[in-house]
């Protein structure tokens, strides 16, 4: 079988031509003209000596997913669907902002987490996506808008906030951010890409040192009798761990804060008490905090906060000195708004039936 390139970063790569009996330098030659010039034919790597080319058409490839479909919404949000084989799909959102434009990658196909108000979590886990179909989204994403006329960069920012938990994935997300960082790859700065964890506690000590990026954790709660309910997580990793767990990863962060994420549902973690309670819990963290309204999909059970508790609850967190932003719901009308991505996970009929069951059962209750 020949050896996908797209799985390599520097290292690896340089590691696989020196195995192959090639100098140290053709690893940049060829990462640069796979990510900065998004070529997968070895043919039309015109630097390289024609006998290099054949010996890498022989033995490797650069395979990239399929792109199954590419919409756009009408405030010019992008999505892209690639395939990932057997039926699975994993979907790419593009955010474009007056200061950046933020890419929005998957890490997995599902995710075993089971968040309850997360569609990717009621599919359940399907499988960890490889470096290649990780990187191969912002591949696709660089090649479909590549630079602006003033030769300005169109993705500034990568957020692992797609389908999947990135630190469940841990090895091959490494590997891919390793890509999106260095210089002959897409050279991102490290403040510019952010890994979202919903609390993997022990994974995000070894990312700290391993590669610290930027860092969101999905907190969704003031407490945990309300966090073991939506995130369950929090029973492995309870939210006195996880605060401990924040602080310690700021010691390598390249940011000096970490932003906490919270969905804002309807009567279950939206009140002026939760607000309260959070400021008290996150007193010791440097922190700024991401409301994002929440995004229905179909039977789930939950309704997002009306703007009154989220301009209530905001007022609160700000008026005990944090930095507040809402998140805007982006592009709606493609289903690509956070926690909107659903692919085409092969379980998801009889995750779906279980989840209509409970939540049935809920109602009747
Ligand atoms: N698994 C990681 C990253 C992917 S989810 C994590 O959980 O952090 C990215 C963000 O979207 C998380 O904060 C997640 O909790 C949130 N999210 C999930 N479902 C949502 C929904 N239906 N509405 C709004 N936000 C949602
Ligand atoms: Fe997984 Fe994140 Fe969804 Fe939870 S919110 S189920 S961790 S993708």
């Amino acid at each position: 079988m020949k050896t996908n390139l797209l799985n390599f970063d520097l290292n690896n790569l340089t590691q696989y031509f020196s195995e192959i009996g090639e100098k140290p330098f053709r690893a940049k030659q060829v990462m640069r003209w796979m990510h900065q010039s998004g070529v997968a034919d070895f043919d039309e790597m015109t630097d390289l000596a024609k006998s290099l080319r054949s010996k890498l058409n022989e033995n490797a490839c650069v395979i990239v997913p399929d792109l199954i479909t590419s919409q756009q919404s009408s405030d010019g949000t992008r999505k892209w669907l690639l395939d990932v084989g057997t039926g699975n799909g994993v979907e790419t959102v593009f955010i474009p902002e007056a200061e950046r434009g933020t890419l929005c990658i998957s890490s997995q196909v599902g995710c075993a987490l089971e968040c309850t108000f997360c569609s990717t979590g009621r599919q359940g886990f399907n499988r960890n996506l490889t470096a290649a179909e990780i990187i191969g989204q912002l591949w696709w994403a660089n090649k479909a808008m590549g630079v602006t006329p003033k030769n300005e960069r169109v993705i500034s920012n990568v957020v692992m906030m797609g389908m999947g938990e990135p630190l469940a994935n841990f090895d091959n997300v490494v590997t891919a951010l390793n890509m999106m960082l260095d210089d002959h790859g897409y050279g991102l700065s490290r403040r510019r890409v952010t890994v979202s964890t919903s609390g993997m506690v022990p994974q995000m000590d070894r990312l700290k040192e391993v590669m610290p990026v930027a860092l969101a954790v999905s907190l969704h709660a003031s407490n945990d009798m309300i966090r073991n309910e939506i995130v369950p997580l929090n029973k492995k990793y309870p939210l006195k761990e996880l605060m401990a767990a924040c602080r310690r990863y700021l010691e390598k962060a390249p940011r000096d804060f970490v932003t906490f994420e919270y969905v804002m549902l309807d009567g279950i973690n939206d009140k002026a008490q939760h607000a309260h309670q959070l400021s008290e819990l996150v007193r010791d963290v440097p922190c700024k905090f991401n409301l994002i309204p929440f995004n229905p999909f179909t039977n789930s059970g939950y309704n997002r906060s009306t703007n009154e508790s989220i301009r209530i609850f905001r007022d609160i967190l700000q008026q005990a000195g944090f930095v507040v932003t809402v998140r805007k719901t982006r592009g709606d009308d493609i289903d690509a708004a956070c926690g909107q991505l659903a692919g085409q996970v092969k379980d998801k009929t009889r995750r779906q039936q279980k989840w209509q069951q409970i939540v049935a059962a809920e109602r009747r209750s």
